[in-house]
């Protein structure tokens, strides 16, 4: 029996997993609640590696590029991609919500609803805090943007400082190989993880409660597909040359565990995993991209954020000048970036679009009751990007191993 078990593949499991939990889920309802635990520990368990697993991946991605001025050519791929994604996809969250107008003749009710606070922080006040005063307290506190500018910064020294480095390079090496092999045994949790936790959402959402925010989930499910079905693809034939549906198979497991989870860190593991493993990325270009792309590329957060805003304002009747979508592409680009990979961080960073542009934060009161169900599909999207980008940088450095891409023997 348990041989049986092990001898199929995790992604397979996973995806059953996913479709028992919400069979479950939607035939015993809220008593599924019970079982909630299950999917918390997954991820604690998870969620436990990420700090570490960050800091050994950047810092190994770092110093195994080699040279600075190659991690200069890899890096500035990586952020033109990341970039290029992000505005299209606020760009396209706008073009949906223009089109369908999914805020038009609505009744803003505010009843029970849970609203997160506005963010605390200015735009520079956000850039200050990037660095970390205590790169140790960052790191107990999770704060994952400053970790990975202590990482880069660490990474990068460790380079300039040249042969004395080297012991700590390898260091870091080990470090990081070790945390993948944690992630391996945690990933056997995944499956009983992603089961309770599919269930307790389907159990307590139920379908009821999106029948008046219907269009607004349909709108979000179709941009995260559009995103998915249209623009990595296009990303893996034409700047990666590769076939698509290797991509698709290789990246499943990352997928089951954002959508499960809504949390691009607690994929990230997973993620870095399916990119070298499953996709024959190079371990130093993998670890990078991977690892900076889980906090800072987040194009299902873009679109969302996208979308919101305008949906927003048309709530609420307001007129927006085209200075004010100039201004909700800048603001929910740099909402994506500065979102924690964590649930539901998209609808915080949603203060900051709207106040831009004086749509009334009660918005997001209304749109808090649906994230949980937005923010799995968004955070599937924003972790399949990640993945595409490392494919894609992998290829033009010519660090992917295409026999192994092609493959269908996935772990
Ligand atoms: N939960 C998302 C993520 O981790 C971020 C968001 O809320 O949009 O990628």
């Amino acid at each position: 029996m348990t041989r049986y078990w092990f001898n199929i593949p995790l992604w397979k499991r996973i995806l059953l997993a996913l479709v028992l939990g919400v069979l479950v889920g939607v035939l015993l309802g809220e008593d599924v609640q019970s079982i909630k635990w299950i999917g918390d520990l997954f991820i604690r368990a998870i969620k436990m590696l990420v700090v570490p697993l960050i800091f050994f991946s950047l810092v190994s991605g770092i110093t195994s590029v080699g040279d600075i001025g190659k991690l200069g050519a890899v890096g500035g791929r990586a952020m033109a991609l990341f970039m290029a994604t992000a505005l299209f996809s606020v760009s396209m969250g706008m073009i949906l919500s223009t089109l369908v107008q999914p805020g038009q003749g609505l009744e803003i009710s505010l009843s029970g609803a849970d609203i997160p606070p506005p963010p605390e922080h200015t735009i520079t006040e956000m850039i200050v805090q990037l660095v970390p005063d205590n790169p140790v307290m960052a790191m107990a506190q999770g704060s994952i943007l400053p970790v990975i500018i202590f990482a880069m910064l660490f990474g990068i020294s460790i380079l300039a400082v040249g042969e004395e480095g080297t012991p700590l390079a390898r260091a870091m090496n080990a470090g990081s190989a070790v945390m993948q092999k944690m992630t391996i045994f945690v990933m056997e949790l995944a499956p009983f993880g992603v089961f309770a936790l599919i269930a307790w959402v389907a159990g307590s959402f139920g379908f009821d409660a999106l029948i008046p925010l219907g269009k607004l989930v349909a709108l979000n499910y179709v941009g995260c597909g559009i995103i998915l079905l249209v623009v990595y693809p296009l990303i893996i034939r034409f700047i990666a040359r590769l076939p698509v549906i290797d991509f698709y198979r290789g990246v499943i497991d990352a997928q089951a565990v954002a959508f499960s989870t809504a949390s691009s860190n607690a994929a990230l593991p997973v993620t870095l995993r399916c990119v070298e493993r499953n996709l024959g990325v190079s371990k130093s270009i993998a670890s990078f991209t991977v690892a900076l792309g889980a906090t800072i590329n987040m194009n299902g957060t873009a679109m969302y954020l996208g979308v919101i805003a305008l949906f927003g304002a048309q709530a609420y009747g307001i007129d927006l000048s085209w200075y004010s979508y100039v201004l909700i592409a800048l603001t929910a680009t740099l909402g994506s970036i500065g979102a924690a990979g964590v649930p539901g961080s998209g609808l915080v960073m949603m203060g900051l679009v709207l106040s831009s542009i004086g749509v009334p934060l009660e918005t997001i009161a209304f749109v808090a009751g649906i994230n949980h169900l937005l923010d799995m599909m968004r955070t599937m999207t924003n972790v399949t990007g990640d993945a595409a980008v490392a494919v894609a940088v992998g290829r033009m450095a010519g660090e992917i191993d295409v026999v192994e891409y092609r493959s269908d023997d996935d772990v």
